[in-house]
């Protein structure tokens, strides 16, 4: 990145995130080292995508974004008491456990609540519904996007650099189309989204170098050279950097947790809250004694996870005064995944969210541009694509 003599930005910042793009991936196949050689594991931010993201967008950890699992126990703040009535009307009540079915009304209910973000109810019950709230409610790519929190949309429009964002709900295929033709142009800055390796690497999450997710690597491959091209085509400077947010654990073994906890004659709602995700139990006390009843039924588990410490989950950037996490989050070691949750009704070959310092758990960062030595997490991303538009700020090299 270059400036020019009034201190503007003379120069292209190209980023590219591609989720699931994990260290474990990266280093063994030697990932475009030709074209970024500048390369490095970085620390995944802990939990999911839908942590992730907001961390890459903002610079924020969820104990300040408050992003940690797409539902989070709330029934004072639920947005969904209407519609769960409505969905339990709906006959026969196995019609839910339907992948189309599910996907219609997450649609609809999309559309009813104006969610703008990312929604999908996955496993949620009209039963469980009135209880919680979701925390991707708005576009987090857009300007204004992160509920009192800056995000990178926000410090390009305050900085007024031209720039280009992907919309996420477009497939790979057109955002890495429309993200070329943007630098083509000459746009200071280009964002590129890309999700679909994550949903093959669930797939087949090992070995890493899979036929298919051999082929879907290849295939960046040669749509990052043409990002290049068009850069190169501009005539001006340009860095390309490419990112990621996690690799991809495989399945070694699944835990029941949610029926253990059930067995206990504990009342979901009445005297405990629960937020089952594909790794992490995310569980409220409601009553006296049931922290004593469910940590007893958990038990049993020691071997297969653990309960974070405040030390774990400060580490981790999830630590928040009101709990809106949970009073405690049993967290299941790696490889193994908690089924059912209200993510899932079946294991998937692959799974993130475990120990950030799992091998599996790391996410690269690759560049033309060597990468400063303070880009050791994903929580660092914003602060380097900043660095490549402030005014007066470091820059990329
Ligand atoms: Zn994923």
């Amino acid at each position: 990145m270059t400036k020019g003599e009034d201190g503007t930005v003379k120069g292209i910042s190209i980023y590219l995130f591609i989720d699931a793009l994990g260290w474990d991936v990266v280093e063994p196949t030697g990932f475009l080292s030709d074209v970024l050689p500048n390369r490095r594991a970085v620390d995944m931010q802990f939990g999911y995508s839908s942590s992730a993201i907001p961390t890459i967008l903002s610079g924020r950890q969820p104990d300040e974004h408050g992003h940690l699992g797409l539902f989070a126990w709330a029934p004072e703040r639920s947005p969904f008491r209407r519609v769960a009535r409505i969905m339990r009307l709906m006959r026969p009540r196995a019609v839910f456990n339907r992948p189309r079915v599910r996907g219609w009304i997450s649609k609809a209910v999309k559309r009813a609540l104006g969610i703008t973000g990312y929604f999908q109810l996955y496993q949620m019950t009209p039963e469980k519904l009135p209880y919680v709230d979701y925390c991707e409610k708005r576009d987090l790519f857009v300007p204004g996007g992160m509920e009192g929190v800056a995000n990178i949309a926000d410090e390009l429009v305050r900085a007024g650099v031209p720039h280009h964002i992907s919309d996420w709900r477009r497939p790979d295929e057109e955002n890495l189309a429309i993200g070329a033709k943007e630098i083509g142009m000459g746009t200071d800055f280009v964002f590129i989204y890309t999700a679909e390796l994550d949903a093959l690497r669930h797939k087949f999450a090992a070995p890493s170098v899979n036929p298919e997710v051999k082929a879907k690597l290849a295939w960046y491959r040669q749509r990052i050279l043409r990002l290049v091209a068009a850069a190169k085509s501009t005539g001006r400077p340009w860095t390309l950097t490419v990112f990621s947010d996690h690799g991809m654990t495989p399945l070694t073994k699944t835990v029941d947790l949610k029926g253990a906890v059930e067995a206990t004659g504990l009342v979901l709602g009445r005297d405990y809250g629960a937020c089952y995700d594909s790794t992490l139990f995310r569980v409220t006390y409601l009553k006296p004694g049931a922290r004593e009843r469910i940590e007893a039924a958990l038990a049993p588990f020691a071997g297969d996870g653990r309960w974070l410490t405040e030390g774990d989950e400060r580490e981790n950037g999830v630590w928040r005064r009101d709990r809106a996490f949970g009073d405690a989050i049993f967290l299941v070691k790696p490889g193994v995944q908690i089924v059912p949750s209200d993510m899932g009704l079946a294991p998937l070959a692959g799974m993130h969210g475990f120990d950030p310092r799992d091998v599996h758990s790391k996410a690269a960062v690759m560049s033309t541009a060597p990468i400063p030595d303070w880009v050791r997490g994903v929580k660092d991303y914003f602060r380097l694509m900043k660095a490549g538009f402030e005014v007066g700020g470091p820059g990329n090299n």
